[in-house]
C-alpha cells in the first residue's frame, strides 16, 4: 500500500451506509436491516455480537476489521 491517496476531505455522505464498510465481514449491514439492532455507534447481531465502529484511514470499519487492518498494516 505505498501510493495509498491521503483522505483528509471529509467522508462523502452514503459511505458510512454500512455499518462496517468491508464487503465481506459480518457487520457490513444496514443499521435497521432484520436482525441487527443498535443505532450510531454501536451496533449488535442476532447472534448476540456487538461491536462499535470507528474510521479507520477513510473506511467506516466495526472493531474486528480495524483491529485485523492494524495487524495487516501496523501504525509507526
Ligand atoms: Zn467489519
Amino acid at each position: 500500500m505505498a501510493a495509498e491517496p491521503l483522505h483528509f476531505a471529509p467522508p462523502v455522505r452514503g459511505s458510512s451506509e454500512f455499518f462496517c464498510s468491508n464487503p465481506r465481514c459480518r457487520f457490513h449491514v444496514r443499521v435497521g436491516d432484520p436482525g441487527v439492532e443498535g443505532f450510531g455507534d454501536w451496533a449488535r447481531l442476532a447472534d448476540g455480537t456487538t461491536t462499535s465502529h470507528h474510521w479507520v484511514d477513510g473506511d467506516l470499519l466495526c472493531d474486528l476489521c480495524a483491529q485485523r487492518r492494524n495487524r495487516e498494516y501496523p501504525r509507526r
